[in-house]
């Protein structure tokens, strides 16, 4: 695997990778806030993501392995009630936010009733899910009436041909529809694509008149060395930067928005249609000093990254019938953030990629 080296970069200028730390602002919300979800750089952490499995219905290459994928037994994920527990205790230190993920979250049977216990939390005040679409058509008036608030549909292509190849499944039709089904429902819906050059780099331009027809934002999500072939590198990784380019050329110049909150990963620009195209540059402009994110893995480990290397187990504690332990799952928590690295050190010449990939994880 490259390790981000400039000689590599073929004719693409590699992007500058920068180096983000924990700001001195965060530093005075922390002192502000008090919340016992804090971190040794300051940082607040608000938003929770939780994985309810890591079994998927396509096999995204900058992903999952292709053949012979092992998932967890299905006992050993844990239940709906058991997250809502575990979300109920952390809201109790500040969490107000949760993302619902996966692998392919609804093929978890039944995820509505996850959504409608998350919904009966009072400080929760945002409930949102990455899917891939494929099963959202089908789904999303149930989730809707649970009380989910967002949704956000992984699509990186709108050619079948394409999208076999990258996610060696067929099926755009199917995420098309999901699409349109959420457009059509009250709630939020966002599309996040993936581009890998000389796979889907041609498609961007398309993408964004999709989204832009049906009046949703469109965003680019950097690769990342989280796929289980091992096969980032950064000349395979299209740059925010060069999108930018691509696009300012087919619709003109792109204005920025400023971000709604500090934490919001998406930096987000206008076209001049008006239209908001969103970038999650994660490898060549970090945002981990803004990061406010906990992880909650499907077999109930938390993680303080995507690029951690150590876990943390709360599934005994959430087992007990008679109640959770609350001081319990604190000091698990707080162990966890203790461990918190400033910065994910993709660009670091030592860097290594955590032992799960993205499936396993919950991106
Ligand atoms: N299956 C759902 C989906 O694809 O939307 C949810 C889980 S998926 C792991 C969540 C997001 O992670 C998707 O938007 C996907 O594009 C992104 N993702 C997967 N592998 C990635 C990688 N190596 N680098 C960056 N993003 C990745
Ligand atoms: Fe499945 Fe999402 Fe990973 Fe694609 S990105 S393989 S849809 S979990």
């Amino acid at each position: 695997m490259s390790q981000l080296n400039p000689s590599i970069g073929g004719n693409h200028e590699p992007p500058p990778i920068a180096q983000s730390q924990p700001s001195a602002a965060t530093q005075t919300d922390t002192a502000q806030s008090g919340s016992m979800l804090t971190d040794k750089f300051g940082r607040v952490h608000k938003s929770l993501r939780v994985s309810v499995t890591d079994v998927c219905n396509i096999r995204c290459q900058y992903c999952m392995p292709a053949e012979d994928v092992r998932f967890l037994p299905r006992s050993r994920l844990l239940s709906y009630e058991q997250i809502a527990r575990f979300v109920e205790v952390v809201s109790q230190w500040g969490i107000r936010r949760v993302r619902i993920t996966g692998g392919e979250p609804l093929t978890r049977p039944g995820l509505e009733e996850l959504v409608r216990r998350l919904r009966r939390i009072d400080a929760i005040d945002d409930i949102a899910l990455t899917t891939n679409g494929m099963l959202l058509g089908d789904q999303i008036d149930a989730l809707e009436s649970a009380g989910l608030d967002r949704v956000n549909v992984s699509l990186d292509t709108l050619s079948e041909a394409t999208f076999k190849r990258l996610s060696r499944r067929d099926g755009i039709a199917q995420v098309i529809d999901g699409i349109d089904r959420a457009v059509d429902s009250s709630l939020q819906v966002k599309l996040n694509a993936l581009v890998l050059r000389d796979v889907n780099s041609n498609d961007v331009i398309d993408l964004v008149r999709f989204a832009a027809e049906r009046d949703i934002p469109m965003r680019f999500i950097e690769f990342m060395p989280l796929d289980a072939d091992g096969a980032w590198n950064d000349t395979r990784m299209v740059s925010g930067a060069e999108l930018r380019t691509q696009i300012e050329a087919e619709f003109g110049p792109l204005t920025p928005v400023e971000r709604a909150t500090k934490s919001q990963p998406a930096q987000e620009y206008r076209l001049p249609t008006g239209t908001h195209v969103g970038f999650i540059d994660s490898v060549s402009t970090p945002f981990c000093g803004s990061c406010d994110r906990l992880r909650l893995t499907a077999e109930g480990k938390i993680r303080n990254c995507l690029f951690g290397t150590e876990e943390w187990d709360v599934s005994d504690l959430l087992n007990d019938k008679a109640g959770v332990d609350n001081s319990r799952v604190k000091a698990v928590v707080q162990a966890c953030l203790a461990a918190k690295h400033a910065a994910h050190g993709i660009a670091d010449p030592d860097f290594k990629p955590p032992q799960r990939a993205m499936y396993q994880i919950g991106g």
